[in-house]
C-alpha cells in the first residue's frame, strides 16, 4: 500500500486531485468507500474536532484501518479543522494520516507560530502523518446560510503562502481562493455556483511550492473545479453537498417505509443518495467523465 504523500504526488504528476469527503457515521463511511471502489481511486474521509467527538477518535481510525486492510485500498484518514496541538496529538496517536491545523482566524504572526509548534510536535508522534497549515479567510460552517458573508478581504496572496509554508514547513496549505465552508439555500437548489480565483491559485501554487488544498468545495461550478485543479489543487473538501444528500436519502427511505423500524432497512436510501454525489464528484476530481466509468 503506498502511503499518502506518494498517492498526492502521483495525483499531482497526472493532474487529478483527491477528494475528501467528511464523514460523522457509519453510513457516510459506507458510502464514501463504495463510491471510491466502484471509480477506483484513493479517497481521504475527513472528520473535525466535532465530528470526531461524536464518531470517536479512535473508533474512526479503527474502522478506517480494517478497510484500508481487509480490501487493500487507498482510504486515508484526515483529522480535518483541528484548532488546538492537544487534539492534534490525539488524531496522530490515534494514526490519522494528515491533520488539517487551523488557527486561520488568528493573526497570521501567531497562526505562524502555533502552526509551526505543531508541525514539529506531530511529526515527533508520526513522521509521516502529513500536516496542513491554512491562511486566509473562508468562512465556518459546512451547513446552508441564510446568506453570503464578505469573505473578500480574506483572499490568500502568493507573497504571504510562501512566507507561511516557509516559516511553518507545513506539507500541504489550504488557501482562501473564492472558495467557502457550507452552501447558500440557492446553491443547494443549483440556482447559484461558486466561483474560484484560478489565477491565484497560479499563483499561490508557483510560490508556495507545496500540495494545496480546496476547502468548501460543495456547490463549486463543475468547470472552476476542473480549473483550480489544473492550476495546483491537489485534494478537494466536499462536506455540505453529503450532508444534504444524508438528509434528503432518510427522509426518503422513511418516506418509502413509513412503518418500518429496521435500521439497516432504512439507511441503504442513506448511503444511495450519499455515494452518488461522492461517486460525481470522484469522477470530476479524477478527469472522467460520467458514462465513460473507470
Ligand atoms: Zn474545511
Amino acid at each position: 500500500m503506498r502511503c499518502l504523500r506518494d498517492l498526492l504526488e502521483k495525483a499531482q504528476q497526472s493532474g487529478v486531485a483527491i477528494g475528501h469527503f467528511n464523514i460523522s457515521d457509519l453510513v457516510l463511511v459506507k458510502a464514501v468507500f463504495a463510491a471510491a471502489r466502484e471509480v477506483n481511486v484513493p479517497v481521504l474521509v475527513g472528520l473535525s474536532e466535532g465530528e470526531r467527538e461524536f464518531v470517536g477518535t479512535r473508533q474512526i481510525a479503527a474502522l478506517v484501518r480494517s478497510l484500508r486492510e481487509e480490501f487493500d485500498f487507498p482510504i486515508f484518514l484526515n483529522a480535518d479543522h483541528t484548532h488546538s496541538i492537544a487534539k492534534g496529538i490525539e488524531a496522530a496517536k490515534a494514526g490519522f494520516d494528515s491533520i488539517v491545523f487551523d488557527l486561520s482566524a488568528l493573526p497570521i504572526e501567531e497562526n505562524v507560530r502555533q502552526t509551526k509548534e505543531a508541525v514539529e510536535a506531530l511529526k515527533a508522534i508520526n513522521p509521516s502523518m502529513l500536516v496542513e497549515g491554512e491562511i486566509g479567510d473562508i468562512g465556518t460552517g459546512s451547513e446552508i446560510h441564510e446568506s453570503s458573508p464578505d469573505l473578500s478581504k480574506g483572499l490568500s496572496t502568493a507573497e504571504e503562502a510562501k512566507q507561511f509554508v516557509e516559516s511553518t514547513r507545513v506539507d500541504i496549505l489550504a488557501p482562501a481562493v473564492g472558495n467557502m465552508h457550507g452552501m447558500l439555500k440557492s446553491m443547494v437548489e443549483g440556482e447559484t455556483k461558486k466561483r474560484l480565483d484560478i489565477e491565484r491559485i497560479a499563483g499561490i501554487k508557483r510560490a508556495a511550492r507545496v500540495f494545496l488544498t480546496l476547502h468548501g468545495g460543495s456547490g463549486t461550478d463543475d468547470e472552476d473545479l476542473r480549473k483550480a485543479i489544473a492550476a495546483g489543487i491537489n485534494i478537494v473538501h466536499i462536506n455540505t453537498e453529503l450532508r444534504v444528500a444524508w438528509r434528503h436519502g432518510l427522509e426518503h427511505g422513511l418516506a418509502k417505509q413509513p412503518d418500518e423500524v429496521v435500521p439497516y432497512k432504512i439507511l441503504p436510501s442513506v448511503v444511495d443518495s450519499v455515494k452518488q454525489v461522492v461517486g460525481s464528484r470522484l469522477q470530476l476530481f479524477n478527469g472522467r467523465h460520467v458514462g465513460h466509468g473507470a
